[in-house]
C-alpha cells in the first residue's frame, strides 16, 4: 500500500504549521470542546440534517441509496463530528482527516460536493449553538469552530491531490510501461521483418545454388567420359572415369540431401534401426570421398572403435558424407582430416575434425539451420547448398542424439555427432 495517504510524511512541525496557519491554538481547543458539550445534545437531529441535505442532489444520491450505508455512514460521522470538537488537534486528527477524505475520494464524493456539505455542516451547526447559548456566545464560539472545519477540510482536500498524484504517476508509469512494450513489439517487428527478408534473399541464393551445383557435376561427369571414349591411355582413361564418378558421387549427395529436406517437412525422418558398427559406415564414407580427398593433397586420419550402434545404416552413411564433404571442401591443399569413433557417457561418439578455415563462433549454431551458409554472397568461394549440415542435423537428432561444433575462425573445425549404443533400450 502506498502510504502517501498516511500524515506520516508530515513532520510534528509541519502538522504545527498548518495549526499555525489558521491560527488553531490551545484556547481554540478549550472552546471547541465547550461547544461540542452543547451540541452533543443535538448530535443526531445534526448529523439527519447534513444527511437530508446531502440526499436533496442526484449525484450525491448515488452514494447513499442503500438504507444500511447511510445508517453506518452517519454512525462513524457521528465518531467525526466528536473528533471535531475533541480539543484535541494532533497526529491523531491528522490520519483520520486524511482517512476520511480518503473514503470519499474512494467512493467518488467530488470536492466539490464535499465542500458543500462543510458549508451546510457549518449552518446548522451555527443553528443549533444559537439556539442552545444564544446568538451572542455563538459568535464567540464560531470562529474556533469554522478553523478546525477549515483544517479538516484542508485535510480531506489533501487526501484527494495526493490519490491524483498517485493516479497521475501510475498513469504514467503504465503509460511508460506501454512505451517499452510497444518498442519491445517494434524491434521484434523489424526483426521478423529482416529474417523474412534474408529468408526471400536465402531462398533465391539457394535456387541458384542449387541449380549451379546441380549443373558442375554433369558438365564434369560428360565431359570426363567424353574424353574417357576418345583416350587411348587405360591410366589416363581411368583417371577420367574416376572423376566422371567422382562428379556423380557429388550430384547424388546433393539430390539426396534435397529429398531428405523435403521429405522430413513433410513427414519428419523416416528411420530403418538396425544394430550396425559405426566404423564401418565411417570408413564407407571415407572411401566414398577418399579421391576428393586425394585430389587436393588432404590426408585422412582415421582412429576408429568398433562400436555397434542403432541406427539407419544409409541415413548414418549420410551424415559422414555431409561432414566430410565439408571437410574436404573447406581445408585447403595440403590440410589434413581426423575421422574418429568411441564411447562417451554411454553413446557413440564421432568426430571429424579438420584443419581447415574455421568457423567463427557466431555461426556455431545458425549453420545448422536449413540452408545457411556463413558466406552466402554470390562471390563465395565455396560452393554448397547450405543443407548439408541441417539434413545431419535432423536424421542425427531422429535418432535421439546430438551434433555440434567447436571451432574458430581459421583453427580447423571439430564436428560431433553421438548416437544411440545398440542394446540400450
Ligand atoms: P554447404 O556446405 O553446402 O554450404 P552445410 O549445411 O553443409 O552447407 O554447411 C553450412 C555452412 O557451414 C557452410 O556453408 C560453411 O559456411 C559452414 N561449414 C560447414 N562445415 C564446415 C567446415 N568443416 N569448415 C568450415 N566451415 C564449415
Amino acid at each position: 500500500m502506498s502510504s502517501v495517504h498516511e500524515p506520516a510524511d508530515l513532520t510534528a512541525e509541519e502538522m504545527e504549521q498548518w495549526k499555525g496557519y489558521l491560527g488553531l491554538g490551545e484556547r481554540d481547543g478549550e472552546v471547541l470542546k465547550e461547544a461540542g458539550e452543547v451540541l452533543k445534545a443535538r448530535e443526531d437531529w445534526i448529523i439527519d440534517s447534513l444527511y437530508e441535505h446531502l440526499l436533496k442532489f442526484p449525484q450525491t444520491r448515488r452514494f447513499f441509496s442503500e438504507k444500511d450505508k447511510v445508517e453506518r455512514l452517519k454512525v462513524l460521522q457521528k465518531h467525526h463530528f466528536r473528533t471535531l470538537f475533541s480539543g484535541s488537534y494532533g497526529a491523531e486528527f491528522f490520519r483520520r482527516g486524511v482517512r476520511v477524505g480518503r473514503t470519499h475520494n474512494r467512493i467518488g464524493l467530488r470536492p466539490r460536493l464535499y465542500i458543500g456539505a462543510y458549508n451546510r455542516y457549518l449552518e446548522i451547526i451555527f443553528q443549533v449553538l444559537a439556539e442552545e447559548v444564544g446568538p451572542q456566545r455563538s459568535l464567540e464560539l464560531f470562529p474556533s469552530i469554522q478553523k478546525v472545519m477549515f483544517l479538516d477540510m484542508s485535510l480531506a482536500i489533501r487526501s484527494y491531490i495526493l490519490e491524483g498524484q498517485r493516479e497521475l504517476e501510475e498513469s504514467r508509469d503504465a503509460l511508460l510501461n506501454v512505451m517499452d512494450d510497444l518498442e519491445e513489439e517494434k524491434k521484434k517487428l523489424a526483426k521478423a521483418y529482416d529474417e523474412l527478408r534474408s529468408l526471400d534473399e536465402t531462398k533465391s541464393n539457394i535456387i541458384a545454388n542449387v541449380s549451379h551445383e546441380l549443373r558442375t557435376p554433369i558438365t564434369i561427369a560428360t565431359g570426363g567420359i567424353e574424353l574417357a571414349m576418345d583416350e587411348e591411355d587405360g591410366e589416363a582413361r581411368n583417371q577420367l572415369l574416376t572423376m566422371a564418378r567422382r562428379a556423380l558421387a557429388k550430384q547424388n549427395r546433393i539430390v539426396g540431401n534435397l529429398i531428405q529436406m523435403a521429405q522430413s517437412q513433410r513427414e519428419g525422418v523416416d528411420l530403418n534401426r538396425e544394430e550396425i558398427n559405426i566404423a564401418e559406415v565411417a570408413r564407407m564414407a571415407v572411401a566414398e570421398m577418399g579421391s576428393s580427398a586425394r585430389e587436393k593433397g588432404i590426408q585422412i586420419e582415421l582412429d576408429l572403435r568398433d562400436v555397434q550402434v542403432l541406427a539407419d545404416f544409409d541415413k548414418t552413411k549420410e551424415v559422414f558424407l555431409n561432414l566430410l564433404d565439408n571437410a574436404v571442401k573447406f581445408t585447403d591443399r595440403g590440410g589434413r582430416i581426423k575421422v574418429a569413433t568411441e564411447i562417451r557417457m554411454e553413446m557413440a561418439e564421432v568426430t571429424v575434425e579438420d584443419t581447415g578455415v574455421g568457423i567463427p563462433r557466431e555461426f556455431h549454431e545458425k549453420i545448422f539451420d536449413r540452408l545457411y551458409q556463413v558466406d552466402a554472397s554470390t562471390t563465395r568461394q565455396f560452393g554448397g547448398t547450405g543443407m548439408g549440415l541441417a539434413v545431419a542435423k535432423e536424421i542425427v537428432e531422429a535418432h535421439g542424439g546430438k551434433i555440434w561444433v567447436e571451432s574458430e575462425q581459421g583453427m580447423g573445425s571439430r564436428f560431433t555427432f553421438t548416437l544411440p549404443l545398440a542394446g540400450k533400450g
